[in-house]
């Protein structure tokens, strides 16, 4: 990955998705912004007791490095997968503002995904130990933002995602461009048996989720379980047809980096959310 900043904003960039004209993306630090402790800095999130104030800031932090308006939906860890369409940015009127609808309509809605070939703005996501995965199709100029999390993951999210690319773009997932952000690791990530059960309901997801039992807590006696957030999803990538030298990944652990990156699992409550955002520019 490739470190920028601005005065207010540290991010990350994907060498493969940075080289390509056309997109603008960015996996944004906790570094720099406007946050205190135990917020400090850059935290993009409203929902979990930061100064509204300080955020509102940081956002303007965000908006202002991506030079594109954002929008989002409502994530549940589901496997839901939204298409915004070429429709929702024709201007209905002369005052119109086809964007904000946009982001007001997305907001309402459930989705773990979201795809569009639209150009003009930048899906964004606001994140603390789930994956961040982007998707680019260079033959359909097609973009995705993933948000997968234990749940999205065992539901197969990925593989839901990228065929639905397929359905609505002609995507060959072989010259899909992946980057798989920031996440919880196996290293980090304790989870009960439950988890573990809930990935086998789907063989697919199951066949891809890294677990690994460990007995390393001193003075215990038997293993714990613990779950690869980032590894089960790069898994998930491949076996959804991605080419290994496609996906490009950022290596770090949100539990092991808290320096860099908040983590909800590891840091105590509350903590704050970073940033990841990708969009198709107009020009
Ligand atoms: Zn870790």
């Amino acid at each position: 990955v490739i470190e920028r900043h601005t005065d207010d904003s540290e991010y990350l960039l994907f060498e493969h998705l940075a080289a390509v004209s056309g997109v603008t993306h960015a996996v944004f630090t906790r570094r720099r912004g406007y946050s205190s402790v135990p917020f400090a800095g850059l935290n993009a999130s409203f929902t979990t007791g930061d100064d509204p104030v300080a955020v509102r800031r940081n956002r303007q932090a965000i908006l202002a490095t991506l030079g594109m308006p954002t929008v989002g939906t409502h994530c549940v860890h589901g496997n839901a997968v939204a298409v915004v369409e070429r429709d929702a940015l024709v201007p209905a009127g002369p005052d119109d503002d086809p964007v904000e609808r946009l982001r007001q309509r997305l907001r309402q809605q459930e989705a773990d995904a979201l795809l569009t070939d639209v150009p003009g703005f930048a899906f964004c996501w606001a994140f603390g130990d789930c994956a961040p995965i982007l998707l680019y199709d260079p033959a359909h100029h097609a973009i995705g933002l993933i948000h997968a999390g234990w749940r999205g993951t065992a539901a197969g999210i990925v593989l839901r995602a990228v065929a639905t690319m397929r359905d609505r773009y002609d995507t060959d997932p072989g010259e899909l461009l992946a980057g798989l952000g920031p996440a919880i690791g196996g290293c980090c990530y304790e989870v009960s048996e439950t988890v573990r059960e809930a990935f086998a309901a789907l063989p697919d997801a199951a066949a891809c989720a890294s677990f690994e039992e460990r007995a390393d807590v001193a003075g215990e006696t038997g293993t714990r379980l613990y779950l690869d957030i980032g590894g089960s999803n790069y898994r998930q990538l491949l076996r959804a047809g991605l080419a290994p030298e496609h996906v490009e990944v950022s290596g770090y652990c949100t539990g092991c980096r808290t320096d860099l990156f908040y983590s909800h699992r590891r840091e105590p409550w509350p903590s704050g959310r970073f940033a990841v955002a990708i969009g198709l520019r107009a020009d």
